[in-house]
């Protein structure tokens, strides 16, 4: 049985980041949901305190369910880069500074890198992982969990998607996901192959659970 339904309310997807709700929107609509976001109610970002992906992105869906009581779904994710020691990680938003820059966020990275000297790809594996959180009026919240292997390459290549985008080769792929249009990260088609990306992968398991698709 599904946890939610389109005939309960809208699902507000608690976060002000433009990429991430374009993502969530984009996998949500065909299921009927009329999406909103922390953005459009007005709400603050509360303080990312958490050691975790998973606590943070609790946080995040907490307090977007007691602001407004409407079932609300959050994400908390990164890039996690083996050769430093799975930095930027949950920090890969503060990466890119208040005015969040990943220009210079990918700059750092690459500076970095050079620093260790990872120089050749199997020195320059990372991993994108995206925690969803699902909080309920009156339920415990629910986690979902995906992750994509990849390589870092630089200089960056393409101008689509956002963050760090245009540096992260998935594994299997020729393109970064900096040249792929968002409906390609999602690249999932109800029933059929695993999705590409980390956000699409834990929107597999959410969509399982919580909308009962298989
Ligand atoms: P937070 O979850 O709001 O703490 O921010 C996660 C950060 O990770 C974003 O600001 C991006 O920089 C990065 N990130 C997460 N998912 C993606 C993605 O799909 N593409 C590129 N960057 C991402």
């Amino acid at each position: 049985m599904a946890l939610l339904s389109p005939e309960v309310g809208p699902l507000l997807v608690a976060s002000h980041n433009k990429g991430k709700i374009w993502e969530i929107r984009e996998l949500m609509e065909p299921f009927g949901f009329e999406v909103t976001s922390a953005a459009d109610k007005g709400l603050d970002d509360p303080e990312e305190t958490g050691t975790t992906f998973e606590a943070n992105a609790e946080i995040k869906a907490l307090a977007a369910l007691n602001a407004t009581g409407l079932a609300s779904l959050s994400d908390d994710s990164g890039i996690a880069i083996e050769a430093l020691n799975g930095d930027p990680g949950i920090y890969s938003a503060r990466w890119g500074g208040p005015d969040r820059d990943f220009a210079m966020a990918m700059r750092n990275v690459e500076e970095k890198l050079q620093a260790a000297g990872a120089t050749t790809p199997d020195k320059r594996r990372a991993t994108f992982v995206a925690v969803l959180c699902l909080a309920r009026p009156g339920h415990e919240p629910m986690f979902f969990r995906g992750e994509v292997d990849g390589t870092i390459v630089w200089p960056p290549v393409g101008d689509k998607g956002f963050g760090y985008d245009p540096i992260f080769l998935p594994d299997g792929e020729s393109r970064t996901f900096g040249e792929m249009m968002s409906a390609e990260k999602h690249a999932w088609v109800p029933g059929q192959k695993t999705a590409l990306s980390h956000r699409a992968r834990a929107f597999q398991k959410f969509a399982k659970l919580a909308l009962g698709v298989e």
